[in-house]
């Protein structure tokens, strides 16, 4: 099936054509790991992995790379502030190294738990620090940088242009810049590619270069990897909106210039931001919810990502626990389903009539700029329809799932029941359900003491009614 996605470069959503046949090159901005990753930063990797299922559900072998930023992301994007790893490091009283390692790992305790496929290759911008420094030589060569103040800067007036990625107006820049904290730079949107006059007299990640000991700006390491793993042109770069204006306008001009082709990259694609009631949920704000603590609040890692999978995402969405409480619901319905269909033995079907033209309406969906809200609809549309045999849907969910990522390969017919209700009093749940609905009381309360007697409680919740044990 033809894949389309939105273009940021431009601005449209296009047909995806590789550049070799039945392959994609896809690199993604990793995480800066001086702290946890926040909810919204998880929200943008769900995003990436809902691209990578969909292009291999659609049939490209997909080489996924990824970094790791433990060096050279400072606190400010302007080349201000003080690397990230750095002063975590001072605050925590550790090594920059233990917190590197130790942020990472928590990360990928994260995406596994979310279910997020790992990237094919995972590289630390430490390990490779003389790619990047063979690519500011190769700047250097090609006249595009200026030693100012001991730190090598990248000149923007040296290409024709920067900034088209986010379409800035440079003219405008200049006339409302805020006072430039960089008096080093030519021009204020110069960026660094290698610091050797450190503001931090404790700087501890440096590497000899040949313009003395220092250390790489953040945005070089991201143009190093991906021309390590992917080549000097590629598919695909993602990563979360706040990177176009700065970070990835400058991967593109720094990456342009020193491998002279254009473009670097043919899609850009950028998720959208998670939002919490007081904007964009941001380590800097220290208002944030980690992964960790959803589940200290009784909750699922893959209830964050069926909440993620209710919104598109090119929207921003805003977090709430009540929101999170509908999608656990909705997930432990699937869970239940699968449960029951197991227990029914159902096996595996060949998918035909209505199950095939649901499951194609899914991927159409997910392939036309992964429509995740809708292909929602249309599995439940599927489960809820009766002309749609058993052992069909079961099939028909199991491949809808190998973009989904919600786990239900892994739902046995009992142990992963969540409340362990036998599919008898699923059944009077469902027909409670109805009763209420159509204000029958007297046969709705007859239904509850008949679960009574079996054994469960009926718990009423603004998103349904559920059965404990009692
Ligand atoms: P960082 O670890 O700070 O470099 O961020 C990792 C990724 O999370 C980047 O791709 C950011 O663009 C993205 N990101 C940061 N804040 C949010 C948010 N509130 N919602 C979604 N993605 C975000
Ligand atoms: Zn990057």
């Amino acid at each position: 099936m033809t894949v389309r996605l939105y273009n940021t470069m431009s601005r449209t959503i296009e047909e995806f054509r590789p550049i070799r046949e039945g392959e994609v090159g896809m690199y993604c901005c990793g995480p800066t790991v001086y702290n946890y990753a926040h909810i919204g930063n998880l929200r943008t990797y769900i995003f990436e992995d809902l691209l990578h299922r969909t292009l291999v559900k659609a049939g490209y072998r997909v080489k996924h790379v990824m970094n790791i930023t433990d060096v050279g992301h400072l606190t400010g994007d302007g080349d201000d502030g003080e690397d990230k790893l750095a002063r975590s490091a001072r605050e925590k009283g550790r090594s920059v190294w233990d917190i590197a390692a130790f942020y990472t790992d928590a990360f990928f305790h994260d995406e596994e738990a979310l279910n997020i496929i790992r990237p094919d290759i995972v590289c630390r911008a430490t390990d490779h620090i003389q790619s990047m420094i063979d690519i500011i030589r190769k700047l250097e060569e090609g006249g595009h940088t200026y030693i100012s103040g001991g730190n090598v800067y990248f000149s923007i007036d040296t290409i024709d242009d920067y900034g088209k990625l986010a379409r800035l107006n440079l003219d405008d820049l200049k006339e409302g810049a805020r006072i430039e904290v960089d008096s080093n730079k030519r021009n204020p949107k110069d960026f660094v590619l290698w610091f050797t006059n450190s503001k931090f007299k404790d700087q501890v990640m440096v590497w000899p270069s040949p313009w003395g000991v220092g250390y790489p700006g953040w945005h070089i390491e991201c143009s190093a990897m991906s021309s390590e793993y992917l080549g000097d042109h590629f598919d695909i770069h993602c990563g979360g909106i706040d990177a176009i204006p700065v970070h990835h306008t400058n991967e593109i001009a720094q990456s342009e210039a020193a491998f002279g082709r254009k473009p670097w990259v043919n899609y850009w694609c950028h998720g959208e931001f998670l939002l919490n009631d007081k904007g964009k949920m941001s380590k800097s704000s220290g208002e944030f919810l980690t992964l960790s603590v959803l589940v200290e609040h009784g909750y699922d890692p893959l209830d964050y990502r069926y909440f993620c999978l209710s919104g598109h995402y090119r929207s921003q969405l805003k977090f709430s626990f009540e929101s999170l409480d509908q999608a656990r619901s909705a997930r432990q319905t699937l869970v239940r389903k699968v449960a029951q269909f197991r227990r029914q033995g159902e096996g595996a079907a060949s998918l035909d009539g209505k199950a095939r033209d649901y499951l194609d309406s899914f991927f159409e969906a997910m392939c036309g700029d992964l429509k995740a809200p809708q292909a929602l609809g249309v599995l439940w549309s599927m489960l809820r329809d009766p002309d749609v045999a058993d052992d069909m849907k079961l099939t028909c969910l199991m491949e809808m799932d190998s973009i989904l990522g919600l786990g239900l390969d892994r739902v046995q017919a009992a142990v992963d029941e969540p409340c362990d209700a036998d599919a008898e009093a699923l059944e009077l749940l469902a027909r409670r359900t109805e009763a209420r609905k159509a204000k029958d009381w007297a046969a709705a309360d007859e239904i509850r003491d008949r679960l009574a007697q079996m054994g469960y409680k009926v718990v009423d919740t603004p998103s349904g009614a559920r059965l404990e044990k009692l």
